[in-house]
């Protein structure tokens, strides 16, 4: 297995050295101080040894050739352990150095003098980690327990029962169970610490999304509500427009007629009023009346004045014709009578007084018979000539009588005509008069009717203008949707074939509406108490936290899945460990019973696990610092050993040969159980007497057939049990050397 050791520069080895283990058991001689036990150093440096105090040093720097007078100090000490690989123990070989089946494993670790250290596998260079799994996976665990130091023969008998456990776990293999479920439990550690991370993480969040929650909820609520009261909106503004537009078309409806009607009664007005102006014309007709009137007085005083002429003239005609008569009867009879001329103007005064031409002709009758005797002496001719001219006279005033008649007809023909006109006008002025009392009276009928429709009008204005403010605070607050309202379907009782056309709104009270708007300010006043419309905001930061918070409870979730399966992992290793601890306790105590008494040639030894003990202090100062500490029970390894014929139990009652015995019995029992594939004791051997070395080399013997021994001794019966003997000197210049010897050579060499 252990094919070769190969040093250069490390300690007193400054020159290159080699050394081969073509046997099974092989010792190392030479005097002290020759540079033996920095052989077995050279083992423990190279399988990657990290305590520089266990190869007797202080720092790397101390493991280089230090220089002696004859030979220079060496730059870097390296170490090669040549492992035989043909049963591909170290299959981590082939992988650590990528590939390539070997037939060896050589494992070569470098010190430089800056401290540095280099692992190389089969001249690969690699982590130290590798190197420490790949001897772990071959049972050549790094506690050492297969290179037992000098003077360390009893360190397994002088270690606490914890540090006991620790060896033997090792030497059992366990140990990498151990680096699991310690890596398991930092990971696990770890694993908590993310989990109370993220808990409380969740924890500080989880407020936070509670009143984001809270928020959202009421935006949705807002959102509801907005969504209710746009369509709502709409149907009222729909439903107002409706309503203002019938309104206003009834309205025109209504006040144009009225109107036309204002401004024909005002021609109506007008007109009555300029006939009733026409009326007082009349006054000029009445004085033209008054004129004509007078005419016709005028005119028939003058005919009045000419038939009293007539009747005068007709009187004087008579009086002469009767003269006439009566001188023509005194002619011939020749009787002639006369009439002073005072009586006749007497007459003529009398009758100037009547009118009558009756009464006239009666008085001058009267007069001429009074006078008849004597009034025939006058001239006949002279009174025919005169009522000749009377005569004349008399037609002449006649033909007067005639044209006044005649003026007299067209008088009063006009007369009559004005009279008539009069009469028309007085009717025309009454009817006027009538006319404008009747249309006042419509007008301001008409008139109260265009007040009222005027209010209802400027009403309907009022309610137009709040329409439009309704739409514009919709805007606002619903935003540009709402301008949609022509195009809105009314969802209510009122969707009949006749909602759309004009007439529908008469169909529903207004109140209905009026309740509506008080719904929709309701709703408005709602709306603004849960924030208003928007809050996209917050519904974005909601759902950013909440993914937060569902991606560290899935992450959660991970993490204690991962700490239950670590926890799954460390539990089964801890039962792992357990069962083969127990396994290996009885399989060495088997052995160790088996060589305690091949040495003590009977007595008892055994292994006992103590279960919960607390670690005994020192002294008494560790006692108190220990005891303030919280010492959690552990397991540990008791040794119970009784030497036959002896009354002695328990390891302190041992002598010093007896000590060395039961430690290298013990010592030889664990390895038995698990064997390394070698191991290397130095100077084991060293506090043994004749009888007990060869006890010693006959458990070497039947140790070698499971592991390769390096046995560093002084003692002669160890080096008779050697195949190869090698002898180290050290010459003056400080320099270990090595020669292979034979058996009866190296008890001198040991010397
Ligand atoms: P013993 O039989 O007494 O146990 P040994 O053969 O085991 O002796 P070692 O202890 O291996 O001897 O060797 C010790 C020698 O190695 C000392 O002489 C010491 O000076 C030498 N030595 C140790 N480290 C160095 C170093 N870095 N450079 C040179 N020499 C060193």
């Amino acid at each position: 297995m252990l094919k070769s050791l190969q040093i250069s520069g490390f300690k007193s080895f400054a020159k290159k050295t080699e050394l081969e283990f073509k046997s099974q058991i092989t010792a190392i001689v030479g005097p002290n101080g020759s540079g033996k036990s920095n052989v077995a150093e050279a083992f423990r440096f190279a399988l990657g040894e990290q305590s520089i105090k266990s190869m007797r040093g202080k720092r790397g720097e101390d493991l280089i050739w230090n220089g002696s007078a004859e030979v220079s100090r060496a730059g870097r000490a390296s170490v090669k352990v040549v492992l035989d690989n043909k049963n591909n123990l170290f299959s981590a070989v082939s992988k650590a150095t990528e590939g390539g089946d070997f037939e060896e494993a050589v494992i070569e670790r470098v010190v430089n003098r800056d401290g540095t250290n280099e692992y190389y596998l089969n001249g690969s260079l690699v982590r130290l980690k590798d190197i420490i799994e790949l001897l772990a996976n071959a049972h050549i665990g790094a506690s050492g327990h297969h290179i037992i130091s000098q003077g360390e023969a009893d360190r397994i008998l002088s270690a606490n029962m914890k540090e006991r456990k620790e060896m033997v776990e090792d030497a059992l293999g366990l140990k990498i169970y151990q680096y699991k479920r310690e890596e398991s439990e930092r990971k696990l550690a770890k694993t908590e610490e993310n989990i109370k991370q993220v808990e409380s993480l969740r924890r500080e969040i989880a407020p936070h999304i509670r009143f984001l929650k809270k928020q959202v909820e009421k935006v949705e609520k807002a959102e509801e509500l907005k969504n209710k009261l746009s369509k709502f909106y709409r149907e009222y503004l729909k439903r107002e427009k409706i309503y203002l537009d019938t309104q206003k078309n009834q309205l025109a409806k209504e006040k144009n007629p009225v109107i036309e009607r204002l401004v024909q009664l005002e021609k109506e007005m007008e007109e009555a009023k300029r006939i009733l102006a026409n009326s007082a014309k009349k006054d000029e007709k009445s004085e033209e009346l008054i004129a004509i009137e007078n005419k016709i007085k005028n005119e028939r005083d003058s005919r009045d004045k000419l038939y009293r002429d007539i009747g005068r003239i007709e009187g004087e005609i008579n009086a002469n014709r009767r003269n006439i008569e009566r001188i023509e009867a005194e002619q011939r009879s020749e009787e002639t009578k006369t009439i002073p001329l005072r009586e006749v103007e007497e007459l003529e005064k009398e009758i100037s007084q009547y009118s009558e031409v009756t009464k006239i002709i009666q008085k001058i009758r009267d007069f001429i018979i009074k006078h008849k005797t004597n009034f025939n002496s006058k001239n006949l001719n002279e009174i025919i000539e005169n009522n000749q001219n009377l005569e004349n006279k008399k037609i002449e005033i006649e033909e007067s009588i005639k044209i006044i008649d005649n003026t007299l007809t067209n008088f009063t023909a006009e007369y009559q005509q004005i009279k008539d006109s009069i009469e028309r006008e007085k009717d025309s002025s009454r009817e006027a008069e009538k006319n404008i009392f009747k249309i006042s009276g419509e007008q301001s009928e008409t008139r109260s009717k265009l007040e009222l429709l005027k209010e209802k009008e400027y009403r309907l204005n009022l309610e137009e203008n709040d329409w439009k403010l309704q739409i514009q605070e919709g805007g606002v607050l619903l935003g540009t949707a709402i301008l949609g309202f022509e195009n809105e379907t009314l969802t209510e009782e009122n969707q009949s074939e006749n909602f759309s056309s004009n007439n529908f709104t008469n169909l529903e009270p207004r109140e209905k509406q009026e309740e509506r708007k008080k719904e929709l300010e309701r709703m408005k006043i709602r709306l603004e108490e849960l924030g208003g419309a928007g809050g996209s905001e917050v519904i974005k930061e909601y759902k950013e936290t909440s993914e937060r918070d569902a991606f560290l409870a899935k992450e959660l979730e991970d993490l204690k899945k991962s700490a239950e399966s670590l926890q799954q992992l460390i539990k089964e290793l801890l039962e792992k460990l357990d069962v083969e601890f127990r396994e290996g306790i009885n399989k060495i105590n088997k052995t160790f019973q088996e060589f305690f008494s091949m040495m003590f040639g009977g007595g008892e030894a055994k292994l006992e696990i103590i279960k919960n003990y607390k670690l005994k202090a020192k002294n008494p100062i560790e006692e108190e610092i220990e005891n303030t500490e919280e010492q959690k029970p552990e397991e540990g390894i008791e040794i119970n050993v009784s030497l036959p014929r002896k009354r002695i139990r328990g390891l302190d009652m041992l002598s010093g040969g007896e000590r060395a015995l039961t430690s290298i019995a013990l010592l030889f029992a664990i390895s038995q159980v698990n064997p390394p594939p070698f191991i290397i004791l130095d100077e084991t051997d060293a506090a043994l007497d004749e009888a007990n070395s060869k006890k010693y080399g006959d458990m070497i013997e039947s140790l070698s057939k499971v592991s390769q021994l390096i046995l560093i001794t002084h003692n002669r019966e160890t080096m008779s049990r050697a195949g190869i003997i090698y002898g180290v000197t050290m010459g003056r210049d400080g320099v270990s050397r090595l020669l292979s010897i034979a058996f009866d050579e190296a008890v001198t060499v040991a010397k």
